[in-house]
């Protein structure tokens, strides 16, 4: 696990359901059918969902793959520029990946 892991609490607004302001202390994760995971966080105020990102297989390899590539990181023989630049290929692709998983789910 990485040091700066995103555990502090964010600040948010409710745009979509009451418009209070509240803080987002974690996501939480639900399973979906075809191996599909749903991270998201409700407003405690009026309990709108809001889904920060779904994943599949596919992109929970690639996030695995990018913890594996960014503890090389912490390696100062190991070539930083090339893997800098391999962590944001593998960044790209697993965007691409929620944005097709979100676009099947939303899109029926
Ligand atoms: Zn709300």
């Amino acid at each position: 696990m990485s040091p700066k892991s995103n555990n502090k609490a964010m600040p948010a607004i409710c745009n979509e359901g009451c418009n209070k302001q509240f803080e987002v202390n974690g996501f939480q994760t639900a399973r979906l059918p075809g191996a599909i995971e749903k991270t998201y966080f409700i407003c405690p105020h009026c309990k709108h969902e809001y889904v920060a990102f779904y994943t599949d297989l596919e992109v929970r390899e690639l996030q695995a793959k990018i913890r594996l590539v960014q503890t090389k990181l912490q390696n100062p023989r190991v070539d930083q520029a090339a893997t800098l630049k391999q962590v944001k290929d593998i960044q790209a692709q697993i965007k691409a990946g929620m944005d097709r998983v979100r676009a099947n789910i939303e899109g029926g």
